[in-house]
């Protein structure tokens, strides 16, 4: 059975753009899965600490057969083959973070996973990405992308280039 996901990836470190654009092509390789689109990337100012360089953000929509505790899994490898340690501190700058936003219309609700993104709602580097691939969407527990666009404003958020050029 495939799925259609949507994958948020997010960089602040060691040349943010490249690792975007390199995670996007990689996550297109994973097994069972291909990349049908992605976002343009996105610079957005970081939340938690503000001491910390601007991320770089994009979403992907990929078609997977992959199950969301497998797709976490290869997730977490991609992100350390970047170089990412963990270091406790939450919403650190990081290599690369890679979240599953939304899992087909699968709500999750498990103690290292949870579908869609808890904070995906409230995210403007999320949602815009976002709406650049689907005219709209339900998200489960949220209601419609269209709404929530419209109470979360683009602050602190600039299109960049086309990651499809
Ligand atoms: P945030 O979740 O607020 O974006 P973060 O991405 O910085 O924070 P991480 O340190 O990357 O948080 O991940 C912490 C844990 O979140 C992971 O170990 C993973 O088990 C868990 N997690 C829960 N739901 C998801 C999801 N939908 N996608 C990715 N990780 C998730
Ligand atoms: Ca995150
Ligand atoms: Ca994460």
């Amino acid at each position: 059975m495939t799925v259609i996901v949507y994958i948020a990836l997010g960089s602040n470190l060691d040349d943010p753009a490249i690792h975007v654009r390199r995670a996007c092509q990689e996550l297109g390789a994973l097994p069972q899965t291909c990349c049908l689109q992605y976002s343009c990337l996105y610079q957005s100012t970081p939340h938690g600490s503000s001491d910390q360089p601007d991320y770089i953000n994009a979403v992907a929509e990929l078609e997977t057969e992959l199950p969301p505790n497998e797709l976490l899994s290869m997730l977490q490898a991609l992100e350390q083959s970047h170089g990412r340690v963990r270091t406790g501190e939450h919403w650190g700058p990081r290599p690369l973070d890679l979240d599953i936003l939304l899992y087909g219309d699968q709500q999750i609700d498990g103690p290292d996973l949870q579908i869609p993104h808890p904070y995906m709602a409230e995210r403007a580097f999320v949602l815009y990405p976002l709406a650049e691939l689907v005219s709209d969407l339900n998200i489960p527990g949220f209601g419609l992308l269209s709404e929530l666009l419209q109470s979360c404003p683009a602050e602190g958020l600039e299109p960049l280039n086309d990651l499809r050029n």
